[in-house]
């Protein structure tokens, strides 16, 4: 039992036997698993629903009228109206299914941008963005003649707000950034940044894959535009990656891949394009993990989005402060407002090493650039070892990891 700040006991061990991944030992260790940020790990319910899909439901959605196919169509449409809900969209229609946060960056850098973006126009990005928030503008940009930009960060890893509006211009027509940065941790004034893109004309898309877990995401409230997120990262299967946009823009956009589903009608002369959300899921969809998706989602919000905000923001704090007093360590990202991330190097030894040392200890952290290499330049290293927390994780857990840290140290010095 831990007591959390929004003052409700959270069962954490309850929650634990709820993921029996975490239940094994490596390398002789009982399993800690600090690497949620690259994704997290899923509970036995939507592993149930995985298998109860295939072994009673299985049929093709949409198109069949036998039992099994009304069977599956009707889960599959139920997630997208659980996540309409979860996100606080305005119609079901504006939930689009993709393959993960990338899909969905690139469907809309690809589709809108081919519509939208013209010589001369801007696209604005920030410094701490994922490769999957960068490239897909960057092929936009340079195939339609417009120019990236880059929103600066201070040293703590936050967007520099000041400079924003010398950056937002006339000319900006999209502002593409991140909710938290999967490398820093760094939470981004989202509702700041929108209403200044608005004031010209941009349009804004946010990367939610590191914030849907953690933070109450609610798209209207937020005024976003478009908004990507993963459902590996929220407890969810993998492969699988949702796409809202509202339905003035996703109906003024062409599709972005062809193939079945996302017509109306076809014939050797002309096609014309399905309704909004099909005309943009091409192909038989990832069924059977969107059905069982809906068992993430339910987890999530039966644990309570703030008992978990508040459980990870406690471990954060908690490993932050006993790893500022190692010597030699020195956490990457200092923002004032973070998600449960700590990027971090250690004096003299790379973090290649470091990731094979915890590793050996049953300790799972990333090591590298995090896909994140602009972001790595600007403060000129390579990359960093980095931890990061979900709800089923303890003090127990970073108390263990810390040692290790610390032995690690000593027996590299
Ligand atoms: N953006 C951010 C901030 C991420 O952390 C990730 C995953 N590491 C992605 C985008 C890409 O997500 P996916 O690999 O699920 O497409």
């Amino acid at each position: 039992m831990s007591k959390t700040l929004t003052g409700v006991k959270l069962d954490i061990e309850g929650i634990r036997k709820e993921f029996p991944v975490l239940n094994q030992e490596v390398n002789g260790k009982p399993l800690i698993y600090f690497d949620n940020a690259a994704t997290n790990q899923k509970p036995q319910r939507v592993v149930d629903a995985l298998v109860d899909h295939y072994k009673k439901d299985n049929a093709n959605i949409h198109r069949g009228i036998h039992t099994l196919a009304e069977r599956s169509t009707a889960a599959f449409e139920d997630t997208r109206k659980v996540i309409q809900r979860f996100i606080n969209a305005n119609e079901a229609e504006e939930i689009i299914f993709t393959k993960g946060t990338s899909e969905s960056i690139n469907l809309v850098a690809s589709s809108w941008g081919r519509k939208f973006l013209n010589e001369g126009d801007e696209v604005l990005i920030s410094t701490m963005e994922h490769h999957s928030n960068i490239v897909p503008w960057q092929l936009i940009c340079e195939e339609r003649g417009a120019t990236l930009k880059v929103m600066p960060i201070n040293e703590a890893g936050e967007i520099v707000i000041e400079e924003l509006d010398g950056l937002i211009t006339d000319k900006t027509k999209m502002v593409a950034f991140n909710h938290a940065s999967n490398s820093l941790g760094t939470i981004n004034p989202v509702k700041v940044i929108v209403e200044k893109a608005h004031a010209v004309g941009a349009k804004v898309l946010v990367d939610g894959a590191q914030s849907t877990s953690h933070l109450e995401v609610d798209v209207q409230d937020l005024n976003v535009d478009f908004f990507a997120f993963s459902a590996h990262k929220m407890y969810g299967p993998t492969g699988l990656g949702i796409l809202y946009g509202k339905r003035t823009l996703l109906e003024k956009m062409p599709p972005y891949q062809g193939g079945g589903e996302m017509i109306k009608d076809v014939s050797f002369t002309k096609t014309t394009y399905n309704d909004i959300p099909y005309k943009f899921e091409a192909g038989t969809p990832d069924i059977a993990n969107v059905i069982a998706f809906k068992k993430a989602v339910e987890f999530i919000e039966e644990v309570g989005k703030e008992n978990i905000a508040a459980h990870e923001k406690e471990l954060l704090d908690y490993a932050t402060a006993k790893m500022e007093s190692i010597d030699g360590v020195k956490i990457v990202g200092k923002a004032q407002d973070k998600v449960s991330v700590i990027s971090f190097q250690v004096e003299g030894i790379h973090h290649f090493d470091l990731g094979m040392w915890m590793d050996a200890k049953g300790i799972a952290v990333r090591t590298g650039h995090h896909c994140t290499q602009p972001l790595m330049d600007h403060y000129g290293i390579e990359g960093t070892a980095r931890a990061s927390f979900s709800v089923y994780n303890t003090k127990e857990e970073i108390d263990i990891f810390v040692e290790a840290l610390k032995d690690t140290i000593s027996k590299f010095r």
